[in-house]
């Protein structure tokens, strides 16, 4: 028997904005088009990993973001002790996914070299590039790495029987996808590879990006890896949320991504 997983979208944040902050070129329209901020947990027989960490409350006010819950609440919610959390999958190093530095004492971190090249590199001079990017969150990973908690790989790496990692690119210099197998088939979390289901399928970037025709490619990846386009998980979409079905009774905003998406 395989080994299957099941995965749990976790969302902490909200941001209300209009469409044509969401596109390259805007939008005709322009209509509200809320960004949701999630974390993802990936729990199997092999083990619990965690993707991403979020950002924290002061980070989330600084930046105008709305913290609907701590990650770590999400996290208790479907039963996961952040302090016992040992895996945690960085997909990029963007303040709003590697937040939360103290939270996770035991975790080794799984990071793409281009990603820690690209963080603490030249990129960085320029303003417009490393907005998204908190200093205090790349010190912090600079630290774990001294600390011997950084797990380096360089494109695609297996983690456990039917969990691997693949590098694409594009928006960031070392983004990382996560392919999940599952009893439905392979499940692919884009995270910032696709923001909104909107900038995937209609070909649309999302206008954080280092390079463009590598942010396009990265869409024929990550349909290449996932067992139909109803396997992918964009990493912003407030439509995850009404298209799967809940992990936990009476909570609205953490759901079974694992699970067939709801007719
Ligand atoms: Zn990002
Ligand atoms: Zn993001």
């Amino acid at each position: 028997m395989a080994s299957v997983y099941e995965i749990i979208a976790i969302r902490y944040g909200h941001l209300d904005r209009t469409a044509s902050h969401n596109f390259i070129g805007g939008d005709a329209h322009d209509g509200p088009m809320p960004l949701d901020y999630y974390v993802w947990a990936i729990r199997g027989a092999e083990g619990t990993w965690l993707l991403d960490t979020g950002f924290d409350a002061p980070t989330g006010a600084a930046r105008g973001r709305q913290l609907v819950r701590p990650v770590e609440a999400g996290l208790r919610a479907v039963g996961i002790e952040p302090a016992e959390v040992r895996e945690i999958i960085v997909s990029h190093m963007h303040y709003d996914h590697v937040g939360n530095h103290d939270l996770f004492p035991k975790a080794r971190y799984h990071v793409q070299d281009d990603e820690m090249a690209f963080c603490t590199g030249r990129s960085m001079c320029h303003a417009v590039m490393r907005s998204p990017f908190e200093a205090r969150d790349v010190q912090s990973m600079v630290g774990k790495l001294f600390a011997g908690r950084l797990k380096f790989h360089d494109g695609t790496a297996t983690l456990a029987p039917g969990l691997t990692l693949h590098k694409v690119g594009g928006h960031t210099r070392g983004l990382q996808v996560v392919r999940v197998q599952t009893a439905r088939g392979f499940v692919v979390l884009a995270s910032d590879a696709a923001h909104f289901y909107a900038n995937w399928l209609e070909r649309r970037p999302f206008p954080i990006v280092d390079d463009v025709a590598a942010y396009l490619e990265a869409y024929e990846i990550i349909e290449s890896l996932a067992s139909s386009p109803q396997h992918v998980i964009p990493g912003h979409d407030p439509l995850v949320l009404r298209r799967y079905p809940r992990a936990v009774a009476g909570i609205d905003d953490i759901v079974r991504v694992d699970l067939p998406p709801l007719a």
